[in-house]
């Protein structure tokens, strides 16, 4: 079975609903409002959210059924990144839609469900009442675009019990540094803003924050510069982009730093177990 997902970090996506509300400056160049646009599903802003066919929701289901083919072939549990085209803790979803989510994730225990907001003070109280230390094939995240995002969202990380807690550096448009005094995520994702209106990512900003995953044992994953302007090769080392490309063509812009690929992922309990030497 193929993974379904372009995504580097994860091998399925699903959207149990589409919409959303631009709620922070990472939402400015948002790809699934874009994507609303072009496509005339569901319309952005305050306006309901639209869920998907029931056909779709069966997928999860399939996956799982074929987790050992599935594992067998990659080495690793699926992961599923929910949602590329909403937000799981949006006030404006229906309750009723997100408790079917989580029987959805409790019927598939051999997929690890990485579930991304940017609305993370929701997620205490729309939480199923029985998730007690966390569900072990769920991983909480949410997205830090700079220093001020990150500062205001980061109580949350182990305040809320989670089998991982991650974090989405993406887009990045201002840097990032994680102390000795904050609460230390499981993972990071890294990654430059791609499209015409991309905001520019600097190199230092990637290696400083891989330096603080280093010093205090997070996984990073490093996914890409956004377009070769923020690519070192080009910005540090003076070489066209073209060039730059044909040495890093690794997500959009490349993804190598200083000549290493750095795509990491946490190491859980459920992978231990399955996959111990
Ligand atoms: S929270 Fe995510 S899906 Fe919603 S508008 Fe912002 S970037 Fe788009």
């Amino acid at each position: 079975m193929a993974a379904n997902s372009h995504i580097e970090w994860t091998d399925h996506t699903f959207n149990p609903w589409t919409g959303c509300t631009n709620i922070s400056p990472g939402c400015d160049n948002c790809y699934a409002e874009a994507w609303s646009k072009r496509s005339g599903q569901v319309k952005w802003g305050k306006h309901p959210r639209k869920r998907t066919t029931d056909s779709y929701w069966k997928a999860p289901v399939i996956w799982n059924n074929k987790a050992d083919f599935f594992e067998a072939a990659h080495g690793h549990r699926q992961r599923v990144f929910c949602a590329s085209l909403a937000d799981v803790f949006d006030n404006q979803a229906d309750p009723m839609w997100r408790a079917d989510l989580f029987a959805t994730i409790r019927a598939t225990p051999r997929l690890d469900w990485q579930l991304l907001t940017k609305r993370p003070q929701n997620i205490a109280k729309m939480l199923p009442d029985d998730w007690g230390t966390g569900y072990p094939n769920v991983w909480l995240g949410f997205t830090a675009e700079d220093q001020i995002r990150f500062n205001q969202r980061k109580r949350f990380i182990g305040a809320i019990p989670a089998a991982v807690w991650f974090i989405s550096y993406e887009p990045a448009i201002g840097p990032i540094r994680i102390t000795a005094d904050d609460p230390v995520p499981h993972w990071v994702i890294v990654g430059g803003e791609s499209g015409h209106h991309a905001r520019p990512m600097k190199a230092e900003w990637v290696r400083n924050i891989i330096e603080d995953c280093r010093r205090m044992d997070i996984a990073p994953f490093f996914k890409q510069w956004g377009h070769y302007q923020n690519n070192p090769l080009v910005s540090e080392c003076g070489l066209a982009s073209d060039i730059a490309k044909e040495r890093d063509a690794l997500g959009k812009g490349g993804g190598e730093l200083d000549g290493k690929v750095i795509r990491e992922f946490p190491v859980t309990s459920q992978a231990k177990r399955r996959f111990a030497a």
